[in-house]
């Protein structure tokens, strides 16, 4: 059956495909000048002084591993509430990572006390997920990561545009990872986006993000080059011209579509008080949201389930962010953390329902999610059997 609401959708119109064409048209389809132009934007809108275009955000967390001297032995500091990506990162470098828990139930990123309490002398990095697009604790995690000497990884991959102090997320740590797979606020299809502030690993990126090779296909085919020497073990994570075509357009549509989510977000708060028992993170959150996500928390001795398939049924698409890393069988294998090791994480992994988020949302839409979720919920508790 067609999804009436997904729970995500992109905003593509004319102009991508008028940028997209553009870039058919000037045969030239492998890393080049509208990649450049992308990361110029980029890092102008970010505020920062380099920004790299690579395959995907993962692969930004690989190099971001990479250039923190991350091998076997060392560990990585990271929440266990987001995707997967984020700390395979870390064990693809050799590293171990070492889950922090996260807040509470009302807001979802990484603890700073968690952190400190999972600091040893291992320690080299600490990751973290700005969560549904809501910055995490800045001030308080900059402060434990400058005192222990350790590189800071942010994963940004749900933060383009989200602000913490009128600074934008992915500008505070060593290094910031974005993605611009389909169902983020800007997206390419697949792609991501690395940033620093940082010359030297500006370098490193540079070069392991094209084979560890001195010069570029781009540069030899502009007369720059006529050889070149490999200096380390890098890897082919280019972005394209076509997906950095899309790139650039759908930057100068971000802050106005960031602002389209930030109002559907305020009427779904508005509307929670019509689903007794549901409460939303962040709702005390001092602001800057890219409002990535609309999570909520069932009540207690619901279903989710049930609810999701009953959503479902009415064509809405709902979905869980997320199932905890450390309950995956290949991290239970790897690392067998006991059951309660992180209360909070393992709270939320086990209520949390993400209803649709995405621009063009209309108010009936909303209606619609809400009304059913009422539904659903009042049988739910009644005990009853659904017709
Ligand atoms: C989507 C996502 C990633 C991975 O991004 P890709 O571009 O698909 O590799 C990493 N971390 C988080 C938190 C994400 O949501």
């Amino acid at each position: 059956m067609t999804l009436k609401i997904p729970l995500s959708d992109v905003d593509l119109d004319g102009e991508e495909i008028e940028a997209v064409t553009r870039v058919v048209q000037s045969g030239w389809l492998s890393m080049g000048p509208v990649t450049e132009a992308f990361e110029e934007a980029f890092a102008r809108y970010v505020g920062v002084r380099h920004a790299f275009g690579v395959s995907s955000c993962t692969a930004a967390l690989h190099l971001a591993h990479r250039i923190a001297g991350i091998t076997a032995g060392d560990e990585v500091i990271a929440p266990s509430l987001t995707f997967v990506a984020t700390t395979n990162s870390i064990l693809y470098c050799g590293g171990t990572p070492v889950f922090a828990d996260i807040c509470g139930r009302d807001d979802f990123n990484i603890s700073p006390e968690a952190i400190e309490r999972q600091i040893t002398d291992r320690t080299k990095a600490i990751t973290i997920v700005h969560y549904g697009g809501y910055p995490c604790a800045m001030d308080e995690i900059l402060e434990i990561a400058r005192d222990r000497d350790v590189m800071l990884i942010e994963d940004a991959a749900h933060a383009i545009g989200a602000e913490y102090r009128g600074k934008k997320c992915g500008s505070f740590g060593d290094v910031g990872c974005f993605s611009f797979f389909a169902n983020k606020n800007l997206a390419t299809g697949e792609g991501g986006m690395i940033v620093t502030d940082d010359d030297r690993l500006a370098g490193q990126i540079q070069v392991l993000r094209s084979h560890g090779m001195t010069t570029m296909t781009w540069d030899r085919h502009r007369g720059h080059a006529f050889s070149y020497d490999v200096l380390d073990l890098g890897y082919n994570y280019r972005l394209n011209e076509l997906a950095a075509a899309l790139g650039i357009v759908q930057l100068g549509k971000l802050r106005r579509n960031n602002e389209k989510r930030a109002g559907i977000v305020r009427e779904y708060r508005r509307r929670l008080a019509e689903l007794p028992g549901v409460s939303s993170p962040f709702e005390r959150h001092s602001g800057g949201s890219a409002h990535h996500l609309f999570p909520v928390l069932l009540p207690e001795g619901v279903s989710r389930a049930s609810v999701m398939e009953r959503m479902r049924e009415k064509g809405i698409q709902t979905s869980i962010h997320y199932p905890p890393i450390h309950h995956f069988s290949y991290y239970k294998k790897m690392f067998g953390l006991r059951e309660g090791a992180l209360p909070q994480t393992e709270h939320v992994g086990g209520h949390e329902l993400t209803l649709p988020l995405y621009p063009g949302m209309q108010t009936g839409d909303l209606d619609v999610i809400i009304d059913r979720l009422a539904c659903c919920l009042g049988e739910e508790t009644a005990g009853g059997t659904p017709p």
